[in-house]
């Protein structure tokens, strides 16, 4: 079996794969599972402009192949068309594994990829989430807080998918010695995400665009922190290259209720949005927010990008997938 370090050609005396200081790096071979989707096509533009092979492995549940056209004819960029409930046989440095459906098959997923990281000596990084924090008793949420999670509730199957594909993760580090990395992303929103999702950014934003009243669910006070895509691919790369284990959070704590998040769309697409207000789902946690003390202390991460600044980088995509509009960056 290979280990990272003898992977990067450092052999043993170098156990953390860590490049020595002078030696220029050389291009990596980087499995992305989930990279046709919203994160993961930002990633991917990320590490094929630094030079390194890509290959993108998604099955297009949710992801569009539209997301990393772009990149066709690059011999650094390969996309296979490919479920990662089935093992994969590839030879790779690195993985990093967005797949995931919200449904248990996330952990058969994240179990293969476990799997192949193992057999080829790959370090394996898990896009883990904020939801394994559930309804957070604590407020900021840190990484040392276990968390509030109805285990039968109609969430759990993605909490819960998530939390034990964390378990799955330690368990291949502790027992088996893969070098791994845990990331807990926050609410991210921006360019390419689906458009209609369900998530409240994507609604609010499509809603706006066509005119139509802005859905707040509950009485709009529950909050969320959201976080600007270009800040996790960065903080997402960080962690993949440190030293560090995780988990991490990984989000912007700029936190607001979902009345202040309509505000900020109708400031930003047009201040005549009407909002409508819709019952609340089933457990839906009444804040979240991320506490990144760790994050900037280990990685020298922090996000750069407000709610403000942010939200009009995705206003214009969304204009131009909605109405096929070509001024892009008009907003
Ligand atoms: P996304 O749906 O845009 O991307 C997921 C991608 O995985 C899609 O391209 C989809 O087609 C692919 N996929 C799903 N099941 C697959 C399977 N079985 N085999 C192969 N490919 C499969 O979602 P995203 O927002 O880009 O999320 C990426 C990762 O980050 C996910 O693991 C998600 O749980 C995590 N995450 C995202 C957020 C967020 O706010 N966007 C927050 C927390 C965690
Ligand atoms: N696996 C894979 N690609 C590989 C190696 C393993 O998809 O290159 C899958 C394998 O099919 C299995 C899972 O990963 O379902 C876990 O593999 P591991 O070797 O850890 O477990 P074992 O097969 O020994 O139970
Ligand atoms: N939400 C809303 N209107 C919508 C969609 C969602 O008010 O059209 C609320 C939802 O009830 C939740 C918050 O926005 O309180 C965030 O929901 P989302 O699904 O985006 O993220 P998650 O709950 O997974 O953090």
């Amino acid at each position: 079996k290979f280990s990272y370090a003898h992977r990067l050609g450092f052999g043993s005396g170098n156990p953390t794969g860590k490049i020595p200081l002078g030696l220029k790096r050389k291009g990596l071979r980087i499995v992305v599972t989930g990279g046709a989707g919203f994160v993961g096509s930002h990633l991917v533009d990320r590490l094929i402009a630094r030079g390194d092979s890509v290959i993108v492995v998604d099955n297009f549940f949710t992801g569009r192949k539209e997301n990393v056209m772009h990149h066709f004819g690059n011999p650094n960029f390969e996309l296979i068309r490919h479920d990662v409930v089935e093992p994969l046989l590839l030879e790779v440095d690195q993985i990093y594994h967005l797949a995931c459906p919200a449904s248990p098959t996330n952990v058969v997923g994240t179990l293969n990829m476990l799997g192949l990281a193992k057999r080829v000596g790959a370090r394996f990084l898990l896009t883990s989430t904020s939801e394994v924090y559930g309804d957070p008793l604590q407020h900021p949420q840190k990484e040392t807080y276990w968390g509030n999670v109805n285990p039968i509730g109609v969430r759990s199957c993605y909490d819960e998918g998530k939390r034990t594909a964390e378990t799955l993760t330690m368990d291949y580090h502790r027992g088996a010695g893969v070098e791994v990395r845990i990331a807990r992303i926050f609410n991210t929103y921006g360019p390419r995400m689906c458009i209609d999702d369900g998530r409240v950014v994507s609604n609010f934003v499509a809603q706006a665009l066509r005119k139509e009243p802005l859905t707040v669910y509950g009485d709009g006070k529950q909050t969320r922190s959201f976080q600007y895509v270009s800040d996790l691919v960065e903080g997402l790369m960080r962690l993949m290259e440190g030293e560090h284990v995780g988990p991490f959070n990984l989000g912007n704590p700029g936190e607001f209720t979902m009345l202040e998040l309509a505000e900020v769309v109708q400031e930003t697409i047009d201040p005549n949005a009407k909002i409508e207000f819709r019952p609340n789902t089933e457990d839906d946690p009444h804040k979240r927010k991320p506490d990144i003390s760790r994050a900037k202390e280990l990685l020298g991460w922090q996000p750069k990008v407000s709610l403000r600044k942010g939200l009009p980088l995705m206003v214009s995509d969304f204009r131009q997938r909605i109405f096929g509009d070509h001024k892009v960056g008009s907003t």
